[in-house]
């Protein structure tokens, strides 16, 4: 069967190359893949910058924002054939740390986690794929064409959370939201603050293209003047950076009200002088999520919409609209 590979640590485009097909194991749900996300990490694999193979392999198997149909399930799994599910990407390390040890490998320690289409582990972009019932999520049926979100949607449920458990450490009455960044992770995170019923403002660089519209469309305001003018009617209680550009995040860290919480949804390598610089006196919060685990609260309380989802999905592939 095909699969979409790269060879870490050498940039060049991904080639698919023929692979042999997935054996499930005693607990394994054997899957049809029916579409697989491509994000900045995908990228920074493909530039040699990231990414590691499987012990012993030259190839990578890229894929970790998985969508398929399960073709073969153990009969005790609580799967059935037909079901559609998209595969969590992090397992815990083998140690474990006291976080991998509690289940939140999205939180570990000690950096030995891998992680499917990233570390170690092949991810989920060949037509057929195994996964571990127990890292396996159903998804309803009306997401066939939309689930693939579910991975990076995850990402943003969890940013959320984590806001809110930051927040609770004291009085916390969450009224605006700044999301920096109009890509999928900044369009979700806006999405999932418009439903809590936030007052959501997006900050990108561009003024035409899809981007202003999307956020028209989700009942947020658009602005592409930087965070200063974009904070200017009031201060934000919650910025989510989904820029990973350090000098957006430092003017987010100066410009959320008092008590506010600035999350970061990932760092790029342009980005990783961040953490610890602040010339604010006022008490703010940093939070930093890259990846998500299973835990309910991350994915329980996501609302997907597919008519909002699939206007911020782009297809790509013999028979995809251009
Ligand atoms: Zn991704
Ligand atoms: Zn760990």
């Amino acid at each position: 069967m095909r699969a979409l590979t790269v060879q870490p640590a050498r940039p060049g485009p991904p080639q698919v190359v023929d692979v042999p097909e997935p054996l499930p194991g005693e607990h394994d749900l054997l899957v049809d893949g029916l579409a697989v996300g491509v994000c900045g990490t995908d990228r920074e694999i493909a530039a040699g910058e990231y990414g590691w193979a499987p012990p012993g392999h030259g190839r990578l198997v890229l894929g970790h924002e998985s969508l398929g149909r399960v073709r073969a399930a153990p009969a005790d799994s609580g799967f059935a054939a037909g079901d559609l599910v998209a595969g969590v990407v992090r397992r815990p390390d083998p140690v474990p740390c006291g976080a991998c040890a509690q289940g939140q490998f999205d939180m570990c320690r000690n950096g030995r986690y891998t992680e499917r289409g990233i570390k170690e582990l092949d991810g989920y972009a060949s037509e057929r794929w195994r996964v571990e019932a127990s890292y396996a999520v159903r998804l309803n049926p009306r997401l066939a064409e939309v689930g693939v979100l579910m991975e990076p949607t995850s990402v943003v449920a969890k940013a959320w959370d984590q806001v809110e458990q930051v927040g609770r450490r004291s009085w916390f009455d969450p009224q605006r939201v700044l999301v920096t960044g109009a890509g999928p992770i900044g369009l979700l995170a806006a999405l999932l603050g418009v439903q809590r019923g936030l007052d959501v403002h997006v900050l990108d660089i561009v003024t035409s293209g899809p981007k202003p519209d999307l956020v028209r469309a989700l009942g947020a305001t658009y602005h592409h003047e930087g965070v200063a003018e974009a904070t200017r009617g009031a201060e934000p209680d919650v910025i989510i950076d989904a820029t990973g550009v350090s000098a957006v995040v430092f003017d987010a860290i100066c410009a959320t009200a008092s008590y506010g919480i600035v999350c970061l949804t990932g760092v790029s390598s342009a980005g990783r002088g961040a953490s610890g610089r602040s010339n604010s006196s006022r008490r703010r919060v940093s939070v930093n999520v890259a990846s998500c685990g299973r835990r309910p609260s991350n994915t329980a309380r996501i609302r997907l919409s597919p008519d909002q989802l699939w206007k911020s999905v782009t297809v790509a592939g013999p028979n995809a609209a251009r």
